[in-house]
């Protein structure tokens, strides 16, 4: 869905008066914010979620390590500090593997292929031996594939073991071959000292099918790059330990502007920033905004990594926040006290099972409780298309968040939040 420009208009009045708050003394502000009447209050609260969402998609694909994330980390520390918070960079780096076009080329006829996720780079020139089954130890045994690239099928074992078991028998080379319609896109998940190229069910078939063992080109060219990723970090003045994080990923995958994935989450974590800023429930928490989600939870990770086991014993939890501008239906997980908190604000939320895929992740790990808010798969997941996200469900996922930050850190922290503003009150755009 498309910001109206109802919305659009409102918020550019919304950025103008909270451009008057840089630079202001947050006690000051405070001070203002309960003598003047509630209308002028709450646009002093700054700009809305979607337009947050919008800034972030106008920049382009946030793919870490791209100068794009510079942008994109300026703004929301800029965002950050207008809303009277200091803010830090996090970095640290990684290796990314990058596919720079692979193929298999057979009876002079070239088949685009895909490189698994950390394959070696190899060339060579061999005879293509397709072997039965799927790869297993005892499937190799059937066949010569001494010097050749051998082709099986997906299925039954691991990538890697059908790699390994190919190098055992002497395979030079390994081609799998999807076993559902459509490209294979897939990671080794450990090291194979062969290259490994992935084939769409429809091509790799009919080689699969040949009676004979045809001469046959293996490129697989593949580089490790080293990645520096930048996690935004966001606290009150003089906050050293909070006792909850929240946060999400703020990085997108190649040629996704990730408006639900993950703009959305991000600027839901920034409008509860927003909301509890000068507040006993804001000198409680720590906000970031994940760098390295897409490549493998690298900023979390590098999060938790950092951390003293004492900070992080300290945590009372960690709300992730991962695709919540799309579909109503909102869903949590997590660690089950945390869940349960989430039903009390959210009667209409479902709960799903272990889904160990965000930034949540590695803070369970570490045995930090953790509560993750997501709304499910939708059709422009990891697309180009993930241009618009709906105001109206991070203005509701975002009033959801604050509620259970507010019950986990209990009634006395919350006085100060409560007396002054309810969600709907700022809620701007709807
Ligand atoms: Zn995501």
């Amino acid at each position: 869905m498309r910001l109206a420009p109802t919305v659009k208009l409102l918020v550019v009045g919304v950025s103008t008066a909270s451009l008057g708050m840089i630079g202001c003394n947050p006690e000051r502000k405070a001070v203002q914010a309960q003598e003047r009447p509630l209308q002028s209050q709450v646009r002093d609260v700054a700009s809305s979620a979607s337009a947050d969402v919008e800034a972030l998609v106008q920049l382009g694909p946030r793919v870490a390590g791209t100068p794009v994330m510079d942008k994109a980390s300026s703004y929301l520390m800029q965002q950050y500090r207008r809303a009277g918070y200091v803010t830090e960079i996090q970095t640290f780096t990684y290796p990314k593997f990058e596919d720079l076009g692979s193929s298999l080329t057979v009876n002079d006829k070239t088949i685009k292929g895909q490189a698994l996720n950390g394959s070696i780079a190899g060339k060579l020139i061999a005879p293509l031996v397709a072997v039965p089954n799927t790869g297993r130890a005892a499937d190799f045994t059937s066949v010569n594939v001494k010097g050749a690239i051998a082709i099986v099928r997906r299925g039954e074992i691991r990538f890697l073991d059908k790699a390994r078991n190919a190098a055992a028998a002497g395979a030079a080379g390994l081609v799998i071959v999807n076993n559902q319609p459509g490209n294979l896109d897939g990671a080794l998940g450990g090291e194979a000292h062969i290259p490994v190229l992935a084939l769409s069910n429809e091509q790799g078939n009919l080689l699969l099918e040949q009676p004979v063992s045809p001469p046959a080109s293996l490129a697989v060219n593949t580089h490790q790059r080293s990645v520096t990723g930048r996690n935004v970090v966001a606290h009150l003045p003089g906050v050293v330990q909070p006792r909850v994080i929240l946060g999400g990923h703020y990085d997108s995958v190649a040629g996704s502007p990730g408006a639900n994935d993950n703009a959305s989450g991000t600027a839901v974590v920034l409008a509860i920033a927003r909301k509890v800023a000068d507040t006993p429930v804001g000198r409680q928490a720590w906000f970031v905004a994940f760098d390295g989600e897409e490549d493998g939870l690298h900023g979390s990770r590098a999060f938790v990594r950092q951390a003293e086991p004492q900070f992080l014993k300290g945590l009372k939890g960690m709300l992730n926040f991962d695709m919540v501008g799309v579909n109503n239906q909102l869903r949590v997980g997590g660690t089950k006290t945390l869940t349960i908190l989430a039903q009390r604000a959210d009667p209409g939320a479902s709960i799903f099972g272990n889904y160990s895929g965000s930034d949540h992740a590695p803070f369970a790990g570490a045995g930090v409780p953790v509560l993750f808010f997501y709304r499910g798969q939708e059709p422009n997941y990891h697309q180009p298309s993930d241009r618009t996200v709906h105001s109206r469900l991070l203005d509701e996922t975002a009033k959801v968040g604050l509620d259970v930050l507010q019950r986990l850190l209990g009634a006395n922290a919350t006085a100060g939040v409560e007396g002054r503003l309810s969600w709907e009150d700022a809620n701007l755009a709807s």
